[in-house]
């Protein structure tokens, strides 16, 4: 039996005494259920005060983005290294918000992959088609060349010590959420594509499902055979509303 992951990406909001706020609601209010487990990914800056308030509680800490490059000389980018050494469990790549704004390819998401898991991290595959993609019929066509670049490159033995997030793009930050129909059909076809490789790594795997998932439709998308969580972006940034729905979890 899949545990549930309820993951917070806090994507580039936050500030020292907020986010002390926020952290301190989370751990009181963490459901004791052992099935359920939580996880937040604050900005760079204030990853070390997270995993060090975080210390002894039920909550993981992980990173928003990574290099694919060990170390040297590459200015303004952070090695997979540097955010274990500071204690983080996980690392989100492949957001649509990077693939999008900055230009990341499916290539380099591999390559993101791929130095994470080298640095002891659990990478969270971010994959999912925009509106245009899914009217024209091409969900599994942009899903399977998104995922199909991370297995080319790192092998399906690899996506055991990994998790992948599918997230609609016209979902995220829209108030638009896939019904649970439309995310489950998505997810068993995740999980039918990496069967296709070797199914108990895929029988294993913790496929999340992301796109404004609440408190309201948390438990209807949760209750899906292949939905093994979310990944929440406006909904983790109160305490109240990622309880909720990591609540919603422990029900289920
Ligand atoms: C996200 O950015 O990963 C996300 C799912 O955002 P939201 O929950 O706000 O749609």
């Amino acid at each position: 039996m899949r545990n549930t992951l309820i993951a917070g990406n806090w994507k580039m909001n936050g500030a020292t005494s907020a986010n002390d706020e926020l952290v301190s609601g989370i751990i009181a209010g963490a459901p004791a259920a052992e099935n359920v487990e939580l996880l937040i990914c604050p900005p760079f800056p204030y990853l070390a005060a997270m995993v060090a308030a975080t210390a002894g509680s039920k909550v993981a800490v992980g990173a928003q983005n990574v290099s694919e490059h060990a170390g040297g000389a590459f200015t303004g980018e952070v090695a997979a290294s540097m955010l274990v050494d500071l204690g983080c469990e996980y690392v989100i790549v492949g957001h649509s918000e990077r693939r999008t704004l900055y230009g990341e390819s499916s290539r380099d998401v591999a390559a993101k992959f791929a130095s994470a898991l080298d640095a002891g991290l659990r990478p969270i595959l971010c994959v999912g088609e925009t509106l245009e993609e899914r009217q024209g019929e091409q969900t599994e066509t942009v899903i399977d060349e998104q995922l199909d670049a991370v297995i080319d490159a790192v092998g399906i033995e690899a996506f055991g010590n990994a998790v992948i997030a599918y997230e609609p793009v016209w979902a995220i930050g829209t108030g638009m959420t896939a019904t649970p129909e439309q995310a489950q059909e998505v997810h068993a076809h995740i999980r039918a594509r990496l069967a296709g490789h070797d199914p108990v790594v895929a029988e294993s795997l913790q496929i999340l499902y992301g796109g404004s998932m609440k408190g309201e439709n948390a438990a209807g998308l949760l209750a899906m055979t292949d939905i093994d969580g979310g990944l929440i972006g406006g909904a983790s940034l109160k305490a109240a509303d990622f309880l909720a729905i990591a609540e919603a979890a422990a029900q289920g």
